[in-house]
């Protein structure tokens, strides 16, 4: 393998031709493209303007307490071999769930995920079956076989060169542990995916990371859940759209308003009584997301701050406007309510782009 310190650098991956596009691999993935461009205007420097919100500065922070040397690793890991996505397709190419201790940061945040997620799956009337849970985590580098399988997969990387590539990485997180395990960059993320049989939702240690920061390690990583698991609720339903900003944005809307009223529901995560803790749960979906700026023009656009706000703040008024607030209204009746007020009541008293600096 060469010199432990400065091992020979590899030949840089590219993604096969006939990998399905991320787009319609990761269309839910909550920050990957905002994170992203985050980091990319970091190394490009001024190329151009984005105002950070939240996980802005928080990307920001991280990439500005890197020494030369860790920056220019990280650059090299991050555009070069496209690390985090090896995370990311772990996630999609696993077959099992995560063990409850994968999860950051510990076992008990991972049974959390695990009974909140039985909990979800009795609560809405259709959503994917057999969804599994996948602890996305720079951790997964030491599994070997599904490594090798994910650059296989991805870069068409055989197994014989996919070591060699496993092995530099881990190298690299022994020289520089700053951006190895426990660094958020590699897994500042979250999403729900579905291929064939296969369907997960991915959490990010890097996600909940950034909620610590915040001190919304409780509500923030909870909430994501919800709306990943609306996600799975719009699979089950054909109730999702993709293909342009405006698409993404209705799709994201709806999984905050589906995720607001299990949140709010008397039989869901709250109940209606326990205000304080819907209002934080309003503030973790405000803290994770409020840096929609800067993916205005993305495909994987999700609404500005306001607008996720009012989606969840709507769902709380419907089943405040129920008689019976112990009835949960089937998924898909409340999807058509959901589309019979999106323009109304959630897009159009944020009207695009207002509250966005030039
Ligand atoms: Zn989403």
């Amino acid at each position: 393998m060469g010199n432990p310190i400065t091992p020979n650098r590899l030949e840089k991956l590219v993604p096969k031709a006939d990998l399905p596009a991320k787009e319609d691999l990761f269309s839910n993935n909550e920050l990957y493209n905002m994170v992203d461009t985050q980091i990319q205007a970091y190394i490009n420097g001024d190329d151009y303007h984005c105002e950070p919100g939240g996980i802005g500065y928080f990307v920001g922070d991280l990439l500005s307490s890197l020494s030369y040397w860790e920056r220019d690793e990280f650059n090299y890991l991050y555009n070069d071999l496209s690390l985090s996505h090896w995370f990311m397709y772990a996630a999609f190419l696993s077959t099992e769930s995560s063990l409850p201790e994968d999860f950051y940061p510990n076992a008990e945040q991972g049974n959390e995920y695990f009974s909140r997620t039985e909990d979800l799956e009795d609560f809405w009337d259709d959503h994917s079956d057999n969804i599994s849970l996948f602890a996305l985590s720079p951790r997964i580098l030491r599994n070997g076989p599904l490594m090798l399988q994910v650059l296989d997969f991805v870069f068409g990387v055989p197994p014989e060169q996919g070591v060699i590539y496993v092995d530099y990485v881990l190298q690299m997180f022994d020289i520089y542990p700053f951006i190895g395990y426990m660094f958020p960059m590699w897994t500042l993320n979250a999403f729900a995916s579905t291929w064939g049989a296969q369907n997960t939702i991915a959490m990010g240690d890097g996600m909940t990371q950034f909620f610590e920061t915040v001190g919304l390690e409780t509500v923030g990583p909870e909430y994501v859940l919800y709306h990943e698991f609306a996600h799975h609720v719009q699979f089950a339903t054909n109730a999702g759209y993709r293909g342009s900003p405006e698409r993404s944005r209705r799709t994201e809307l709806m999984a905050d308003f589906l995720a607001g009223y299990y949140a709010t529901h008397y039989f869901g995560s709250l109940s209606v009584e326990e205000t304080d803790r819907s209002e934080n749960i309003i503030m973790a979906s405000m803290a994770a997301y409020n840096a929609g700026e800067c993916a205005f023009h993305s495909p994987g656009h999700h609404g500005t701050p306001n607008q996720r706000k009012r989606a969840i703040l709507t769902a709380k008024e419907v089943i405040e406007s129920e008689s019976d607030r112990t009835e949960i209204i089937p998924a898909r009746e409340l999807i058509a309510k959901f589309d019979e007020i999106y323009e109304k009541k959630i897009v159009v008293p944020d009207a695009v782009p207002a509250d966005v600096d030039p």
